[in-house]
C-alpha cells in the first residue's frame, strides 16, 4: 500500500500480479482487458508521461486524437513493451518508447477506437458526422460484445469466431477492430458486406437455406444473444440485407441463372406473403413462428412486427394450398352428411388446415393427405362394423 496514493480511480485490472484476483471497478468483464501486452501511443506518451486505461481494452488499437495506430513492441529492439520496466516511457532496452513516427490507423480502426474511448469515459456518445448514435449510445461492455461479435465473425471461420486468439497482440485486435469499423463507417453498406463476408465464410450457398444455415450461429446470436433493445439497429439492417442484398448478390454472382430461378430465390416481405397466400399478414407471422414458413420475424421499436419470409417457402405452401379441400369436397370423398361432417369436425377427427378458426378465411379448408388418411381409417371402421 502506498501511502496517500488511492487506486479507486484506476481501471483495468492490475497487471502482472496474476494470483491478484482484483475486479475492474467499473465491473467490465476481465475478457475485455488486455493484461498481458501493454499497448501506447508515441505521441500520447511524448506529450505527456502518463499510461492511458484505454489503451488496455482489448480492441483499442488507434489513438482517436493523433488518428495513429497503438504500438505494442518498443520501436528499436523490437520486442514486446513490457509492464516490467523501469520507466514508463521507456523500454528496458534503453530506449525511448515514444523514438517513432505514428503509423496512420484507418477510419474504421479510429471509430471503433473513439466509440471505446467515448464509452470508458462514459462522455454519452461520440460526436461527428462519421458517428452513429445507437452506437454511440452503447455502454461499453454492449459495444466491446457488438464489436468482438462482429469483428469476430468476419475474420474468422473457425468454429468460435468471438473467441479469439492472441487479442492481445496488436495487430490480431486491429485486424478485428477494423473489421468492425467498416461496419459502422459506411451504415449500412459496411454492415451488409460484413454479412455477406459471414455468409461466404460460414454458410450455405443456397440461398433458400433455412437462415441458421447460411449464416451458423451468427444468426442465432443476433436474435438471441443481441435481442435487448439497444441493439435492434443490427437486427433492423440484417433484415434488410436478407431480404434485398441477398438476391442483389446472387444475380451478380450467377449471371447465368434465369430470372425466374433468381426471382425464386428472393425473400419477400410479410405483405408480399399474405398477399400470395391470401391470408392475412399476422397469420404470416404465426406461419413462421409454427415453422411452417421459412422466415424471421421481430419487434420494432414502435411494436409493429416486421419481418422476410423465403419466397420458396411460399411457394410451396400456395401449391400445397391448391390441393385443399373445401368440406363439401369433404362430404362428397367420404360420403357423409353435413350433420356427419360437423361432428367430426367438433371431435377433431377432422382437421381443418384453414378457416375461421384457423387463419381467419371465412371457408374451412382441408389438407387432401388428412383427408384420404381419415377415408381408409373411416371405411375400416365400416367394414369392421360390417362383419360383426
Ligand atoms: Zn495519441
Ligand atoms: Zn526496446
Amino acid at each position: 500500500m502506498l501511502p496517500g496514493v488511492s487506486l479507486q480511480s484506476l481501471r483495468g485490472q492490475v497487471s502482472h500480479f496474476r494470483h491478484l484476483k482484483t475486479a475492474d471497478p467499473g465491473g467490465l468483464s476481465m475478457k475485455y482487458w488486455n493484461g498481458r501486452r501493454p499497448r501506447y501511443c508515441p505521441e500520447c506518451l511524448a506529450e505527456r508521461p502518463k499510461w492511458r486505461a484505454e489503451w488496455d481494452l482489448t480492441l483499442m488499437v488507434a489513438c482517436p486524437t493523433h488518428r495513429a495506430r497503438l504500438r505494442d513492441s518498443c520501436p528499436s529492439c523490437n520486442r514486446p513493451v513490457s509492464w516490467k520496466r523501469h520507466s514508463i516511457s521507456m523500454c528496458n532496452c534503453g530506449r525511448p518508447l515514444t523514438d517513432t513516427a505514428s503509423e496512420i490507423a484507418t477510419n474504421a480502426e479510429i471509430a471503433v477506437s473513439a466509440y471505446l474511448s467515448s464509452a470508458l469515459a462514459d462522455e454519452g456518445g461520440v460526436n461527428g458526422a462519421d458517428y452513429r448514435t445507437d452506437v454511440g449510445r452503447l455502454v461499453l461492455p454492449d459495444l466491446l460484445a457488438v464489436c468482438t461479435f462482429l469483428g469476430g465473425y468476419a475474420c474468422s471461420n473457425g468454429a468460435k469466431p468471438t473467441k479469439i486468439a492472441n487479442l492481445d497482440n496488436v495487430s490480431v485486435a486491429t485486424a478485428v477492430a477494423n473489421a468492425a469499423g467498416q461496419a459502422f463507417i459506411d451504415w449500412p453498406h459496411g454492415y451488409h458486406e460484413l454479412l455477406g463476408i459471414v455468409c461466404r465464410n460460414r454458410g450455405s450457398e443456397d440461398s433458400c437455406a433455412r437462415l441458421t444455415a447460411r449464416f451458423g450461429y451468427f444468426y442465432t446470436a443476433l436474435y438471441k444473444r443481441f435481442e435487448a433493445e439497444q441493439f435492434e439497429f443490427l437486427r433492423r439492417e440484417f433484415d434488410s440485407f436478407v431480404s434485398r442484398e441477398w438476391v442483389g448478390q446472387l444475380a451478380e454472382r450467377n449471371r447465368r441463372l434465369s430470372p425466374a430461378t433468381r426471382r425464386r430465390h428472393a425473400w419477400i416481405s410479410l405483405t408480399s406473403a399474405a398477399k400470395l397466400l391470401g391470408i392475412k399478414r399476422d397469420t404470416v407471422s404465426v406461419l413462421i413462428t409454427q415453422g411452417t414458413l421459412e422466415g424471421q420475424t421481430h419487434r420494432t421499436a414502435s411494436g409493429r412486427t416486421s419481418g422476410t419470409v423465403s419466397r420458396c417457402s411460399v411457394e410451396a405452401l400456395r401449391d400445397e394450398k391448391a390441393q385443399w379441400l373445401t368440406l363439401t369436397d369433404v362430404r362428397k370423398l367420404l360420403m357423409i352428411s353435413r350433420k356427419r361432417a360437423y361432428a367430426l369436425l367438433r371431435s377433431s377427427v377432422l382437421r381443418p388446415v384453414g378457416g375461421p378458426s384457423v387463419d381467419g378465411s371465412p371457408v374451412w379448408k382441408f389438407s387432401t393427405r388428412e383427408v384420404m388418411a381419415l377415408m381408409s381409417t373411416l371405411s375400416d371402421v365400416a367394414s369392421t362394423a360390417e362383419h360383426r
